[in-house]
């Protein structure tokens, strides 16, 4: 047999994205390509790509450059772009990149093996009406211990800023007898937190005519052996129900943390944003606050949107000052070609916005900290990410109330605990965004 081939991979963009990496390296692996952590030299590199706002356009462009520079003097085989990017731009980009030897569209996740052995070179793409990771030999990326479960595909929400419906398709749900098998198969190799992704979680089932999808999945999750935290990522606001609350309030399994992007306040504002729901973000807020476990919140708020006063700002500050949230990322409204709101009347100025969203992030700064001053003395399960990125005389982990990748982390200074296992840690310092304690005995 001979040498196998040799796949450089760079994955841009959200755990969506990344579950349609590993699909395609679950296909090409299978194929006996191997993973190389060095482009130069590679058989194929392959780049999946995010193309949402234009500082995702703009990271996706300057990564293909990156590497058809190097496609270009033959230190390179192969050059695969693939994702949000290729779905966005299509055929213009055979000839602004001629090196780039295939662009791959989101629906054409389940051909990377046909379309890297074909001759034919070029754009691949069609309509995304699919589920990518139903038949795919997934190859995971994350860490052993940790996995998405992407129970979803696409979006039918028509969110006036927001080009992923057009990009990613409508709604298409998971069967739910698959994501438990998923689920099941995830456990058996050792996952232990399962992070529960789609554009909108809450969503979840509403095409296959389910009423309570998501609440229906959690309740038959929750028995599966092996698994110790569920965490619920995305969920729009208007699809908290009152039965989700209260899974999370008593199934110790699922993580008391809901990832609720409100976007704004305003009602004027959230009405053009096309995302007004019957009960005000504030409401909502105090309707998790009420139930007996403490529910962590993580959000994300857009400044600059169109119409956006200094009125409608003052709302949206006095809201974080409020509701004092465990987690807030901010985003700069993006005009974006292809949505509704890019013909909205009253833009706000680009700096303005970038003072705006400056302001929101040093104030959350400040609320973080004394949320985490609070947290000093308590003892929290930690799970552990193994050594320190920084010094290997720390162990790293993360609380429940701590996502992977976006949230802080617990830094341990003292005690013993191997990687992947859920430790009692007191907690003894506390920073803005990161904790530091003790494994205790
Ligand atoms: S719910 Fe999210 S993904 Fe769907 S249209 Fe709105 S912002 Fe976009």
């Amino acid at each position: 047999m001979g040498a196998k081939k040799s796949i450089y991979v760079v994955s841009l963009g959200c755990p969506k994205n990344l579950v349609d990496t590993e699909c395609m390296l679950g296909l090409l692996t299978r194929e006996g390509y191997r993973i190389t952590d060095v482009a130069e030299g590679a058989d194929l590199a392959l780049i999946n790509t995010c193309g949402f706002i234009q500082d995702a356009v703009k990271e996706s462009i300057d990564t293909i450059l990156e590497l058809a520079e190097l496609r270009a003097r033959d230190a390179l085989s192969q050059l695969v772009v693939a994702g949000c990017f290729v779905q966005r731009y299509g055929n213009k980009l055979k000839r602004e990149i001629p090196e780039v030897d295939l662009w791959l569209g989101t629906g054409e996740v389940e051909n990377i093996v046909s379309a890297v052995k074909s001759t034919r070179k070029g754009v691949y793409l069609s309509r995304p009406s699919g589920l990518s990771d139903i038949n795919c030999p997934r190859l995971r990326f994350t860490p052993f211990y940790t996995a998405y479960l992407r129970i979803a595909e696409g979006c039918s929400h028509q969110c006036s800023f927001c080009l992923i419906p057009k990009l990613r398709g409508p709604l298409r749900s998971k069967p739910l007898a698959l994501l438990l098998r998923e689920a099941k198969e995830m456990a058996e190799q050792g996952v232990k937190e399962i992070n529960i992704i789609a554009q909108d979680i809450t969503s979840f089932g509403v095409d296959l005519g389910m009423k309570w999808g998501l609440e229906t999945l959690l309740e038959r999750l929750a028995g599966e052996k092996g698994i110790k935290w569920i965490r619920l990522l995305y969920g729009h606001p208007c699809g908290i129900s009152e039965r989700l609350l209260k899974i999370i309030d008593t199934v110790d399994q699922i993580c008391p943390y809901l990832d609720i992007p409100f976007q704004h306040v305003n009602e004027k504002i959230l009405a053009a944003m096309g995302r007004k729901s019957e009960e005000d973000p504030r409401e909502l807020v105090e309707r998790i606050r009420r139930r007996n476990r403490k529910i962590a919140i993580r959000t994300t708020l857009m400044v600059g949107f169109p119409g956006e006063r200094d009125r409608e700002f003052k709302e949206l500050m006095e809201f974080v000052e409020w509701a004092e949230l465990d987690h807030i990322g901010v985003f700069v409204y993006s005009k974006e070609k292809g949505t509704r709101a890019e013909r909205f009347e009253g833009e706000v100025a680009s700096e303005v916005a970038e003072a705006r969203r400056a302001e929101i992030m040093q104030l959350q700064a400040e609320i973080s900290l004394k949320k985490n001053l609070q947290r000093i003395g308590s003892s929290v399960p930690v799970l552990v990410e193994g050594v320190s990125e920084e010094t290997d005389l720390l162990l790293r982990g993360r609380a429940h109330w701590m996502a992977p990748e976006i949230d802080g982390q617990v830094l341990i200074n003292k005690g013993r605990g191997e990687e992947g296992e859920i430790m009692k840690v007191k907690i003894t310092e506390a920073y803005h965004y990161d904790l530091v304690g003790e494994i205790m005995r």
